[in-house]
């Protein structure tokens, strides 16, 4: 809290009282916190494969080139570096673009059944490329929100991307959409590695992962569920996730329905 007083005088000069403002300077102060955080945590991020890059082509040229093997495995682990540095700054641009839109978008009334459907056919390749198999279990209707449909599109691209990247071969991925009188929701179900207790609040912060190593040979950069929280948070709705260590996990978000 921050207080200002000033003096309240009569026309002589005197004084008359005083005026104290009280301002509630904690919003303020959260906010530049989150921002001096995401700044660090940014930072971090690019630096660890810049550092990687650096540190195999120094290596490279000191030497190491003349030996065939050395030479072709360290290219390799630069080429990945550099991929990883490439999505996370995709990533950074997308959440960019993000803030942007949404002071600068209206909201309009979509079928979400119909996002939901055309998402997942851009990814039925990708599963099936990876052995999972990819299947929608949806009513004949429509579901009228007031979205964006790029931005739900995002939410259920990274949703699924993720179920796929986390569930073994010959494992299974299910969409389904529920409705309460005021809501639907949207269950991207997976057969895949599960999350732990401990860990499933916090998959939805900025690069919260729950095996580095993992995330990072899957290409992970640790951003995709802070961007669908994100999304569905300017939607007006909720994301969450139930899980069964070693069996699998069920994403969920909610969006209010459209009232025509
Ligand atoms: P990443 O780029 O690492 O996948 P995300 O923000 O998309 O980052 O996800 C954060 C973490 O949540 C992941 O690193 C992974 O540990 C976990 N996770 C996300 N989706 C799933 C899933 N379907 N099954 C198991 N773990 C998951």
């Amino acid at each position: 809290l921050e207080v200002t007083i000033s003096p309240f005088l009569d026309e002589k000069g005197h004084l008359n009282g005083v005026v104290a403002v009280l301002h509630d300077i904690t919003q303020i102060r959260k906010l530049e916190r989150m921002r001096t955080e995401f700044v660090d945590n940014v930072s971090h991020e690019l630096k660890t494969p810049v550092t990687a890059i650096k540190g195999f082509t120094e290596t490279l040229l000191d030497g190491a080139m003349d030996e065939r093997e050395t030479c072709r495995e360290f290219i390799g682990i630069i080429d990945q570096e550099t991929g990883r540095l490439s999505r996370l700054i995709q990533d950074l641009l997308d959440l960019s673009r993000i803030e942007h839109k949404r002071v600068n978008t209206r909201l309009k009334i979509v079928d979400l059944l119909a996002i939901v459907r055309s998402t997942a056919s851009k990814l039925q390749g990708h599963a099936e490329n990876s052995d999972i198999e990819l299947s929608l279990d949806l009513q004949e209707k429509t579901m009228p929100v007031k979205a964006d449909s790029d931005m739900l599109e995002q939410v259920l691209f990274n949703l699924i991307e993720n179920a796929i990247k986390y569930t073994p071969a010959q494992g299974r991925i299910t969409i389904e959409v529920d409705e309460t009188e005021k809501n639907y929701t949207v269950w991207v179900r997976d057969t895949g590695i599960g999350i732990p207790p401990e860990d499933r609040n916090r998959v939805f912060e900025r690069f919260y992962r729950v095996d580095k190593a993992r995330s990072r040979d899957m290409g992970g950069t640790g951003l995709g569920l802070s961007i669908v929280k994100h999304l569905i948070d300017f939607h007006g709705g909720t994301v969450g996730v139930e899980s069964t260590l070693g069996q699998g996990s069920n994403f969920y978000f909610t969006l209010p329905k459209a009232n025509n």
